[in-house]
């Protein structure tokens, strides 16, 4: 599953800009995983986050 690190984030938009059927922003002005099945999609996400507050967990 997908996780993200709300501590790492630093609310680029990136993540949900580019992959809205895996991540949103929420009102912190942080992402949050609205769904946590790993794709190519979540792939990319977690090598793109500028912050590397992506994480793929077991
Ligand atoms: S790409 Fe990374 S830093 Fe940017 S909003 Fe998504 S989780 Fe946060």
């Amino acid at each position: 599953m997908i996780k993200i690190d709300e501590n790492k984030c630093v609310g680029c938009g990136l993540c949900a800009g580019q992959h809205p059927e895996s991540f949103q922003m929420n009102l912190d002005g942080k992402a949050e995983v609205i769904n946590d099945q790993e794709t190519p999609g979540t792939q990319k996400a977690i090598s793109d986050c500028p912050a590397g507050a992506i994480s793929s967990v077991k």
